[in-house]
C-alpha cells in the first residue's frame, strides 16, 4: 500500500509547513506536534464528524505533506514512474480533444470559488502527476489561451496531469462535471467523484 504514496525520508523531522493536514472533505486544517499526533488528531476529527478512517488514512495525510514539500525531503517523489506511462503527447491529444468538444458544448465555465475548491484537492492528490514544467514549455500559455487569461488562480505551478482520463488538470478544473472525463477509477476524494454523488442526491 505505501508505494501508492509518498513518503518522507525523515519521519521525525518537522516538515517545513509542520505536521498540517487539509481535510479532503471538510477544509478544516488540522495541526499536529509529531506525525502520530497528527495522525491520531485526524482520526479523532473524522470520526466525530462521522466520516470513514480508511485503513491507509495514515498514508493519506503522509503523501499530502508530501505533496508540498520538494523532492530532498521526500522518500519516494513518483515521477519517474509515471514519467514512463504517461506521454506528453498521448496528455496533448486528449486535452486538446477535452478543450474541442468542450468548445462546442458551450465552453461553460465553473465560478472561480470552485476551480480553486477542486485545485485544493487536486494539488495534495496521488493522481496529480509531475510531466515536467508545464510553464517553461508553453503548455499553460496554450491552455489559458483557451480557458481566458483571467482565469488563472495561482494554483497552476501545483497542478500537473491527472492519471485517471490524462489530461491537464489546470484546464479541467475550470470546466462543468458534465464535461471532464467521467469519475471511473478516480480517489473518494476526487471532485469529480464527489460532485457527481452531490448532482445525484
Ligand atoms: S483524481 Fe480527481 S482529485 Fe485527483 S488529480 Fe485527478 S481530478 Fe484531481
Amino acid at each position: 500500500m505505501a508505494a501508492r504514496y509518498e513518503t518522507l525520508k525523515d519521519k521525525f523531522l518537522v516538515p517545513p509547513g509542520g505536521w498540517v493536514y487539509k481535510d479532503v472533505h471538510t477544509g478544516a486544517k488540522i495541526e499536529g506536534g509529531s506525525k502520530h499526533g497528527l495522525i491520531r488528531m485526524v482520526m479523532d476529527y473524522r470520526k466525530e464528524k462521522g466520516l470513514p478512517c480508511g485503513y491507509d488514512l495514515s498514508f493519506q495525510i503522509e503523501h499530502q505533506i508530501c505533496r508540498k514539500l520538494p523532492p530532498k525531503y521526500v522518500k519516494n517523489r513518483r515521477t519517474a514512474v509515471t514519467e514512463q506511462i504517461l506521454t506528453m503527447h498521448e496528455v496533448g491529444i486528449k486535452t486538446q480533444k477535452l478543450l474541442t468538444d468542450w468548445t462546442k458544448g458551450g465552453r461553460a465555465l465553473v465560478e472561480i470559488g470552485k476551480v480553486k475548491e477542486r485545485s485544493e484537492i487536486c494539488q495534495v492528490c496521488k493522481m496529480n502527476t509531475r510531466v515536467g514544467c508545464l510553464s517553461c514549455r508553453g503548455v499553460d500559455k496554450h491552455l489559458f489561451s483557451w480557458l481566458g487569461e483571467s482565469r488563472r488562480t495561482g494554483y497552476e505551478e501545483a497542478l500537473h496531469v491527472c492519471k485517471i482520463g490524462r489530461c491537464y488538470i489546470m484546464a479541467m478544473v475550470h470546466m462543468e462535471l458534465r464535461d471532464v472525463p467521467d469519475a471511473i477509477g478516480v480517489t473518494d476524494e476526487c471532485w469529480r467523484r464527489t460532485e457527481t454523488y452531490e448532482h445525484k442526491h
